[in-house]
């Protein structure tokens, strides 16, 4: 479903943040990706978005060429077909401050999804009655909690109904009881069985979500596992450090 192959990204001379990695994810796949900061674990993220570049490599999704290594890491050869098929929330909610709700998630799939106005709008208040907000229709984020501006977040990356969904860190400026409501939403996806790629911090969380764990460090993944292994009995010497400092 995923597959890097040899896939090489630095910034600059000597900061490597992939150092020849490869990674497969198949479809029904939640990986999350764990590891100190600074490792990399954002710059996969947007990478696989497309968001950035990277100048080896290659990376194929749902089993096509997707993303190719340019030499100045900066032309990014990407198909853009399949990038719309991925759906990616931040850290912090990136919602228009000016648009409602309802205009934050119709703006994409009418723009650039080719949907007519009122059908988005009608997938609109599906996707936010399954979130729990079928009331903030026409609230602006402003008037929105954290938890609840991310659970837009995340319904805005679903209108295009994509593939694979990536949340790098998206419940870490929240307030725990918001931590929940937005976890929640996460689980209910991966009992709908959506392919995502996960960063996060809560190991607990990761523990639940989890198909699989990646432990990187250093532009390389040290250690790869089912959570139960990885979190009881991690193999590498790096993970075990790791896994202390923060479980
Ligand atoms: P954290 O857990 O703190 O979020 P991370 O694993 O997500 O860390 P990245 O954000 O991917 O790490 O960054 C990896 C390294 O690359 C860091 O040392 C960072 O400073 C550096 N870096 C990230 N983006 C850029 C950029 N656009 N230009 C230069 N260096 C960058
Ligand atoms: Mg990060």
């Amino acid at each position: 479903f995923v597959q890097f192959r040899d896939v090489y990204k630095s910034y600059g001379e000597n900061l490597v943040v992939m150092d020849h990695m490869n990674l497969d994810m198949r479809a029904d796949d939640r990986l999350v990706i764990i590891g100190p900061s600074g490792s990399g674990k954002s710059s996969l993220l947007r990478v696989m978005m497309g968001l950035e570049g990277v100048q080896g490599g290659q990376i194929g999704f749902q089993g096509k060429p997707y993303i190719h290594g340019a030499d100045s890491g900066r032309s990014k050869r990407i198909d853009a077909k399949l990038q719309k098929q991925i759906g990616m929330v931040f850290q912090h909610y990136t919602l228009f401050p000016h648009l409602s709700v309802l205009s934050n998630l119709i703006l994409a799939p009418v723009k650039v999804g080719g949907i007519s106005k009122a059908e988005a709008t009608e997938r609109a208040r599906v996707y936010l009655a399954r979130l729990g907000l079928e009331s903030k229709l026409h609230a602006y984020p402003s008037q929105l909690s954290g938890g609840q501006k991310q659970r837009v977040a995340i319904a805005r990356a679903l209108m295009l109904e994509p593939k694979l969904m990536l949340f790098d860190e998206v419940t870490s400026a929240l307030d725990p009881e918001m931590v929940i409501e937005v976890q929640n939403v996460m689980l209910q996806l991966a009992e709908q069985k959506m392919a995502m790629i996960i960063v996060t911090h809560d190991m607990h969380f990761a523990r639940d979500i989890a198909t699989r764990v990646v432990f990187c460090a250093s532009g390389k993944i040290v250690e790869q596992g089912a959570p139960a292994d990885m979190f009881k009995c991690p193999k590498e010497a790096r993970t075990r450090e790791f896994l202390e400092k923060v479980l």
